[in-house]
This record gives C-alpha cells, sequence and structure tokens, in this order.
C-alpha cells in the first residue's frame, strides 16, 4: 500500500493501544497514521482480558454493539488455590461499576477499533510496515524511517510520533529513552485446551508451592492456561520432556488431566512468554510520546496489560489533540505538554507494578513454613473486605474520557441489525 510522507500523528504499533488512539485522533479530524509491523491482526495470544472500567470505556466510545456482534466472556471472579485449598476469592460482582470484565480476543477488539476508523479521512492503518528509525534535527523528533513489506523504506514526517510498539519498543530504544527492566523470578509457557460446559466463568490461580497455573476461561470456549517456569528455565524443561511437563500441568491442577491428555501433544500447542517489568523515566521528548507497554511493561498479574493501554490512550488523545492546536499548522508538540498526563499515568501503573511484584513474590516461596504462612496470609485476608479495596485500586482505576470523545460518529450505511445481548 502507499503510505503518506506526512501526516500530523505517526502512531508506531497497532496494537490495542496503537489501534485505539488512531481512531480516536482520526474521529477529531486528525490525520494519523498507524504503522504496524505484522502483516495481519492474527497475532499469538496476548493478554485479552478487559477490567469493567475499560469495558465502560469502550461502550461510551461507541464500541459496544461490535463487541457484542463479534461475542465475549465475562468473568465473574478471581479465586485463588493453594495446594488443593481455595484459600482466596473476589467477586466481581461486588463492584459497583455495573459490568464485568471480560475475554475477547486481541485481534478482534484491533479489529473493531480498525473497522470504525476505516471510513473516517486522514485513518491510514498500514500493515506490514515497520518503524527502523526517527528522523531527529535540531533535537526534535520529526518523523520516522519505514520499512515496508517490499524492504522499500519511506521517511514519513510527522508533528508527533507515539511510540505505541509495546514491551520491546524500538522507538524508546531510537530515541533514547532508556527502560529499567526488571526480570521476575519466572517465566511463562502458555496454551488451551478446550474448556469444559461446567467449568464456570472465574479466572482461577493454581498454586503449588512455588509452582502455579493461571487458568482462564477464554472466548469462545476455551481456557487459556499459563504455567510459571523458572528464568531462563525452558531449556532444561524441554530436556525433561514434553511428557514429564504435562504431567506436571497435571500434578498442580489434577482436574485439567483429561483434558492434557486428549487435547496437549508437544511444545507446539504451547507458547512463551518472558515476564518483566520495564519503567521508563522519561515517556515524552519534543515531537514524541510512548504509550502502553512502550512506557511501561507490566507482568500478567490481574491481565492489566490491554487496561492499562486502554487508559493511556483515552488520557493521552485529548492532549494530543489541544497540544496540536496550540502549536499551529505544521507545528510539532513540545514534550512538556505531556507533563501531567505522564505523571498521572505513571502513579497508576507504578500502583499496578508494585502490586504484581508483592504476588509475583509470594508465588515463588517455596520453603513448606513459607507456603503454610502464605496459605494462612490469603486465607486471613480473604475473610478482610478490605480485599475489595485492595484489588478495586489495581483493577478498578476509573478512565477519565475528554467529553469530545464521547460524541461518536453515527455510521453513513444503515445500521446493522443489533444483537440482543446489548454490552
Ligand atoms: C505473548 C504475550 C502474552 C500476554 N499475555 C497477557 C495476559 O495474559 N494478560 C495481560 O494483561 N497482558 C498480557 N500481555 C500483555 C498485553 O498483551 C499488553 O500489555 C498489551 O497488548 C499492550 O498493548 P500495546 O498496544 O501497548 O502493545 P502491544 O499489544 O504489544 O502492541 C504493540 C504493536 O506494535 C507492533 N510493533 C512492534 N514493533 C514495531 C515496529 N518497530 N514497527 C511497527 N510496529 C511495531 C507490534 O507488532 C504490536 O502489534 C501479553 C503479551 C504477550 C506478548
Amino acid at each position: 500500500m502507499t503510505i503518506p510522507t506526512e501526516t500530523d500523528v505517526l502512531i508506531v504499533g497497532g496494537g490495542p493501544a496503537g489501534a485505539l488512539l488512531g481512531v480516536l485522533l482520526a474521529r477529531r479530524g486528525i490525520n494519523v497514521l498507524v504503522a504496524e509491523k505484522q502483516t495481519h491482526l492474527d497475532r499469538d495470544f496476548r493478554g485479552e482480558t478487559l477490567a469493567a472500567p475499560s469495558v465502560v470505556t469502550l461502550r461510551k466510545l461507541g464500541f459496544g454493539p461490535a463487541i457484542s456482534e463479534h461475542g465475549y466472556l465475562e468473568t465473574s471472579a478471581v479465586s485463588m488455590r493453594m495446594e488443593g485449598h481455595e484459600v482466596f476469592s473476589v467477586d466481581y460482582g461486588r463492584f459497583s461499576i455495573g459490568t464485568l470484565p471480560i475475554d475477547i480476543p486481541q485481534p478482534a477488539l484491533i479489529g473493531i477499533f480498525i473497522d470504525a476508523a476505516r471510513d473516517l479521512p486522514g485513518f491510514t492503518y498500514a500493515y506490514s510496515t515497520s518503524c527502523t528509525g526517527l528522523v531527529e534535527e535540531d533535537g526534535v523528533i520529526r518523523g520516522a524511517v519505514l520499512k515496508q513489506k517490499d524492504g522499500s523504506r519511506v521517511e514519513v514526517r510527522a508533528r508527533l510520533v507515539v511510540g505505541a510498539d509495546g514491551r520491546f519498543s524500538k522507538v524508546r530504544k531510537e530515541a533514547g529513552l532508556d527502560a529499567r527492566v526488571q526480570a521476575m523470578e519466572r517465566d511463562f509457557l502458555s496454551f488451551k485446551l478446550p474448556r469444559p460446559a461446567d467449568w464456570g466463568d472465574s479466572a482461577q490461580l493454581v498454586v503449588d508451592r512455588d509452582k502455579h497455573l493461571v487458568v482462564l476461561p477464554t472466548f469462545p470456549d476455551f481456557l487459556r492456561i499459563g504455567h510459571n517456569l523458572p528464568k531462563r528455565g525452558l531449556g532444561e524443561l524441554r530436556k525433561a520432556g514434553f511428557d514429564a511437563f504435562r504431567d506436571g500441568i497435571a500434578a498442580i491442577d489434577p482436574r485439567l488431566k483429561p483434558l492434557l491428555d486428549d487435547h496437549l501433544h508437544s511444545w507446539d500447542d504451547t507458547g512463551f512468554l518472558e515476564i518483566f517489568t520495564a519503567e521508563v523515566d522519561q515517556w515524552a521528548r519534543d515531537g514524541l510520546i510512548l504509550i502502553g507497554d512502550a512506557s511501561h511493561t507490566c507482568t500478567p498479574i490481574l491481565g492489566q496489560g490491554v487496561n492499562l493501554a486502554i487508559q493511556d490512550t483515552v488520557c493521552v488523545a485529548p492532549v494530543i489533540a489541544r497540544a496540536l492546536e496550540k502549536s499551529g499548522p505544521g507545528g510539532s508538540v513540545a514534550a512538556g505538554e505531556f507533563t501531567e498526563f505522564v505523571e498521572t499515568r505513571r502513579k497508576h501503573k507504578k500502583r499496578v507494578t508494585r502490586f504484581q511484584r508483592m504476588q509475583e513474590v509470594a508465588l515463588a516461596q517455596r520453603s513448606p513454613a513459607k507456603v503454610l504462612l502464605r496459605r494462612l496470609r490469603f486465607r486471613a485476608l480473604d475473610r478482610l473486605p478490605v480485599k475489595y479495596a485492595v484489588f478495586g485500586k489495581v483493577i478498578n482505576a476509573p478512565h477519565p474520557i475528554d467529553p469530545v470523545d464521547l460524541h461518536v460518529p453515527q455510521p453513513k450505511s444503515p445500521a446493522r441489525p443489533q444483537p440482543q445481548e446489548a454490552l
């Protein structure tokens, strides 16, 4: 495809953050090019959980009917089972948000965003287009070099470059913005199994000493299971053989044994995820801002990655719109325009990371005394109503939406019939 060589905003990365930002800016009449290095949306499994405030936000932004039309799965609770005992649970219905978290595949969600922007003037979503470097003049970022599928390189000039290119952000690196990466003690191997009809719709953490499984009911009828393994432990695990791996999973959660025997056949059925947190001190430079995982990477605990990406996006869209207006025709956006955005978002993301690191430490315990103590602690915490306040702060932070973004453009073509179930 031919991509514009000049635009108002060049967004590098068309994941949840980049694609949603593209729609929100295009709705405001801003020219936007989203450059996505993948050739299609069919990506491997990524975070699929939308926390309840994200569901509310997306509904307010007009994506509710498309999400309902695609279909999703509600998650009613999260529970924790340790060494065979149910020790802790949080009922999502107890939060006064009015909706539950949902699971929807990431390709579907991104597709919904792209579809919403497709007919808006000035919106381009370019697949197979990677950012290979930034264009910098006198200390200001003026655009980026994009490599297309045929190997050709195009220099795109932009008034603002947004780095929404995920946990290994090229934009962050090229801009010289350092990330403090902290490896967690474990990595993850994940796989999916068919979900038995009577399984229920709670997210579960099944812990056996220093081993655990995250078991997530996933749309439409799967269980997505993440298994922790020691850092750099994949080689050892593979050496021990696939059968040993499968038996190890069944030992942690014997309910899964028949499903594992019937449906998990080889390492090809699994996917690897390196777990780390990354904190970036500086998110903005003149002409550049980072959002989503590029600005702050979390661990998968409590499935906050997509939620945080959506929060960043709804917060930054009006800031960008105002800054472009202020800088006048052709002017770049100064880093100072993002000071408040960065401070607010960093504070919340730090809180999430702090919580996740505490959980990581708790889950890595292996001595019998510490394992017993951990179980008692979670049991005690389970009885305290304060658990809802603690959880709520991490997962239910509201998204302040700019009133302009609430004026959702109506489709020009006759509306498609709405499904029975409204989101
Ligand atoms: C394998 C995996 C499993 C995960 N599981 C969970 C989970 O269970 N729960 C959870 O909450 N979170 C999970 N996450 C994290 C979650 O997916 C992210 O937090 C969320 O997607 C962040 O959105 P984002 O738009 O900021 O970044 P991303 O979703 O990473 O999107 C970045 C986009 O940028 C593109 N890109 C990268 N480099 C370039 C470049 N140079 N040029 C152009 N495009 C580029 C990528 O192809 C990608 O589409 C997982 C992530 C991975 C990778």
